[in-house]
């Protein structure tokens, strides 16, 4: 919201697919918060080693130093009651007590900018998003642009034949689709049911 006076605190959520922008997004932010002369704690989950272990860099390599935690609870623990804007990347990889902690942040006057995947490989919405969104004051969703086709993306392509929920780090192997383009991967029987008949349809055909 960009607007950092007073000590009202609040919720902002960046989401949308990789490649949307949305680190670039929250790296933006926390930089002008700074400029506003705030104190600023950014946090990122340790899952996320891409690039750097103290850094939170965007895929165009913009950059803003983070603290790795293991989980959202750890975010109280290494927090300085001092600080006013909590910036936290990789949300969907924070696991469920964010949702709570984030309100905890926001009601105790503390600025909450949050980014994160919305939806995951399969096109199913990536908790603890969805709740998250519900929650917040400010909901931004960042598109990509669709690698096949050129549209606006809104999903992650997975690449790879992996069925793991979570394959992070390895170059290559996710792109962005739109909607048109999407092909959601081949999902373990028992999340098969959770799929959209569209979704089941290519998954059938695949
Ligand atoms: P996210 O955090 O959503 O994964 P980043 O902020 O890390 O996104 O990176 C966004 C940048 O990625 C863009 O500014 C652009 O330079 C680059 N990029 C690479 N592939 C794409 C794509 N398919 N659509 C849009 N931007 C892309
Ligand atoms: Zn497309």
């Amino acid at each position: 919201m960009d607007v950092f006076t007073g000590n009202m605190g609040w919720i902002e959520v960046v989401c949308g697919p990789m490649f949307s922008g949305k680190s670039e997004e929250l790296i933006r932010r926390l930089r002008r918060a700074r400029i506003a002369r705030k104190r600023v704690q950014v946090f990122k989950p340790v899952i996320d080693d891409r690039y750097s272990e103290y850094e939170i860099v965007s895929h165009s390599d913009t950059r803003i130093e983070a603290e790795v935690v293991n989980n959202a609870k750890e975010i109280l623990t290494k927090l300085d009651w001092r600080t006013e804007v909590v910036g936290i990347d990789e949300a969907n990889f924070m696991g469920p007590e964010l949702v709570e902690i984030a309100q905890q942040l926001a009601d105790t006057g503390k600025k909450v900018l949050v980014a994160g995947l919305d939806t995951d490989y399969l096109g199913r919405p990536f908790p603890p998003m969805p709740d998250l969104l519900a929650v917040a004051e400010s909901i931004t969703k960042t598109l990509a642009i669709c690698m096949r086709c050129g549209n606006p993306a809104k999903h992650t392509q997975r690449l790879s034949g992996s069925e793991d929920l979570i394959v992070v780090g390895a170059g290559g192997m996710y792109e962005a689709r739109c909607r048109r383009c999407f092909e959601a991967g081949i999902p373990k029987q028992e999340t098969f049911d959770f799929l959209s008949p569209k979704q089941r349809t290519a998954t059938a055909s695949a």
